[in-house]
């Protein structure tokens, strides 16, 4: 039984045409009680980033919602090859716990670097596999948030901008302070500023709002000698 709070969606599969049924949660549910500021949102209920992962349960191929159904021909011949061929089939739950939750990113990026998306998605699946962790309580997420900034800032010098991804003024935001949650505060001083004086930035006044108050307590760390 679904709770009131998730619906089933009907989804065909790009690699094998089954069609399954995945979890989401309505949109007239979602309760923000607060965010961190690197953008991890947390809610009353079901937390959506659990949800923002499609998995076939049928030939395991699994991907993030808003590019499930883009991949290529030749992408699916290696899902196929590489993914399918091995997988079990078997039944995945409607409501997803955390652990299912990262068991499914984890597809997502193996499934993602098999078929090369872009750094900036492979980073934001990893950075979304560390606030799993977060909400956990797991050290793990350490480890994901290295790989995530990493990702961003292959993808910040070498890739173009495109809706899949986040824009400049974000990506740039979210490296700084992925780099001062890392402890390297000269390098997010750097990037806040990179941010704050984008002039795109005025399309973002959210961002940067958040950019002025977190480059404000990087500097602080740094007078303090952190
Ligand atoms: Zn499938």
């Amino acid at each position: 039984m679904l709770l009131d709070e998730l619906y089933a969606k009907e989804v065909v599969c790009p690699i094998c045409s089954n069609k399954f049924k995945t979890s989401k949660v309505r949109r007239s549910k979602m309760r923000i009680e607060k965010r961190d500021s690197d953008l991890l949102a947390y809610y009353k209920g079901e937390n959506p980033i659990k949800y923002s992962v499609f998995v076939c349960p049928e030939c395991g191929y699994a991907a993030m919602e808003n590019i499930f159904n883009k991949i290529k021909e030749k992408d699916k011949n290696i899902i196929r090859e590489k993914v399918s061929s091995k997988w079990n089939k078997r039944e995945l739950p409607l409501k997803r716990s955390i652990d299912d939750a990262i068991e499914y990113y984890k597809l997502a990026l193996y499934c993602g670097q098999l078929i090369d998306l872009k750094r900036v998605q492979l980073g934001n699946i990893c950075l979304r596999i560390s606030w799993l962790y977060r909400i956990k309580g797991d050290d793990e997420e350490e480890r994901f948030l290295n790989y995530s900034l990493s990702m961003f800032e292959e993808g910040y010098y070498n890739e173009r901008f495109s809706k899949e991804g986040f824009d400049e003024i974000t990506l740039g935001y979210l490296i700084g302070e992925l780099y001062r949650r890392i402890g390297e505060i000269d390098k997010a001083i750097s990037w806040f500023g990179t941010v704050v004086s984008n002039p795109l930035v005025k399309q973002k006044p959210r961002i940067e709002k958040l950019a002025r108050e977190q480059w404000y307590v990087a500097k602080e760390q740094k007078r303090a000698g952190a």
